[in-house]
């Protein structure tokens, strides 16, 4: 299934991160597409600020990675934009922080990760609005019950807050 957000300032784009904060749980994988200057690192800023996080949130596109700790858990945080290859994806490391109970990941240019994808991961895609500056178009995508659930959820919160 597939829910679809359409923002128009990057402060909505950051609190559409925070509130879905409540169902980011620790072994999710999110897999963020979409153009560059779309909103992903902004949301995840969102996000990180809903888990608790208390540092700011930049863009990991030089370090690959960054980590934040949330208690028990950690917020994962790639980009994989300026990855050149399937070998560098190794290089760095990225298959041992997917699949940890403690780790929630989400990775900017996720779908880089070719056959290195992992089998279960929601897809948050971000895209320039057509016409509108500030228009950013966002389509959360789940291919598993368990992720239908949390967007079934998260679609019934983000009504009653008027995000929709
Ligand atoms: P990405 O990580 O996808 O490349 P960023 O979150 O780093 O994107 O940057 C998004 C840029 O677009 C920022 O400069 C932000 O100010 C701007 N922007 C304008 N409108 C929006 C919006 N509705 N949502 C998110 N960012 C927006
Ligand atoms: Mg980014």
């Amino acid at each position: 299934m597939q829910v679809q957000f359409i923002t128009s300032a990057p402060q909505q784009t950051a609190e559409l991160g925070q509130c879905f904060a409540p169902w980011a749980r620790g072994g999710d994988i999110f897999i963020l597409t979409g153009d560059l200057g779309g909103g992903k690192t902004t949301f995840v800023a969102g996000l990180a600020k809903g888990l608790g996080v208390e540092e700011t949130v930049s863009s990991p596109s030089f370090t690959l990675i960054n980590e934040y700790d949330i208690g028990d858990l950690k917020l994962i945080h790639a980009d994989l934009y300026r990855l050149a290859g399937i070998e560098d994806i190794e290089d760095i490391g990225m298959e041992h922080y997917l699949y940890q109970p403690h780790n929630i990941v989400c990775i900017e240019w996720g779908e880089k990760m070719g056959t290195c994808m992992p089998s279960e991961y929601m897809t948050i895609s971000f895209n320039y609005t057509e016409g509108e500056e500030y228009g950013r178009t966002i389509v959360f995508k789940s291919c598993s019950d368990y992720n239908d659930k949390k967007l079934i959820e998260f679609n019934k919160m983000a009504s009653r807050k008027g995000l929709l």
